[in-house]
């Protein structure tokens, strides 16, 4: 997997909204790039791809708009969020491991980087939770599936949620681990220059 570095932006962001590109079928699921979503959005008379990452089947991230322009993926929210689309037909299959373990990683650098809680990272249906809630107008209520039907966003927060409690224990340790070792090398001089021994 690419790492990908976020660096700040001076738009305000408050959600991230997952999507599937939908490409495929029961039979078929299909590994769309982000140059096949950049041709069909074209397209439909928008500016170029509407997502601002595709997570390919092999968890590569591809960069679709830039994150400083506001993307066309979530009517009513684009103006505040980010949107990630993930290749194949969400409604069909599953994402891949591969998938899932980049979408982790993308997740957790925007949140940090974008300051948004992991609470707002929905799925594109989860509009219609915002619109119950009052935070959207019903006007954008939405009839979509997406990210798809088998996909548990609930499972997706959770999943981060524990990588992010995983990370920092191991930060942590490294930090402790580290400190002995500080301790190890004044020992190491000490030792060296006969002060001790
Ligand atoms: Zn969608």
């Amino acid at each position: 997997m690419k790492k990908i570095n976020i660096n700040p932006i001076e738009r305000e962001v408050d959600y991230i909204v997952l999507h599937t590109a939908a490409h495929g079928n029961k039979e078929n699921n299909y590994d769309t790039s982000a140059e096949q979503i950049n041709d069909w959005h074209l397209e439909r008379g928008w500016r170029g791809i509407g997502y601002h990452f595709v997570i390919r089947h092999n968890g590569d991230i591809e960069e679709g708009r830039e994150l400083e322009r506001t993307g066309a993926h979530a009517k009513g929210l684009n103006t505040d969020s980010i949107g990630i689309c993930m290749s194949g037909h969400g409604d069909y299959f599953d994402f891949t491991e591969e998938q899932y373990e980049s979408l982790f990683e993308l997740c957790i650098e925007l949140s940090n980087k974008l300051n948004v809680p992991i609470d707002n990272i929905i799925g594109h249906r989860e509009l219609n939770d915002l619109i119950e809630k009052g935070h959207l107008e019903s006007q954008y209520k939405t009839y979509k599936t997406c990210p798809g039907k088998i996909i548990s966003m609930d499972m997706i927060r959770k999943k981060i949620k524990e990588k992010i409690k995983k990370d920092n224990k191991k930060s942590k340790a490294y930090f402790l681990l580290s400190m002995f070792k500080g301790f190890g090398s004044i020992f190491d001089q000490l030792f060296k220059s006969n002060l001790i021994f």
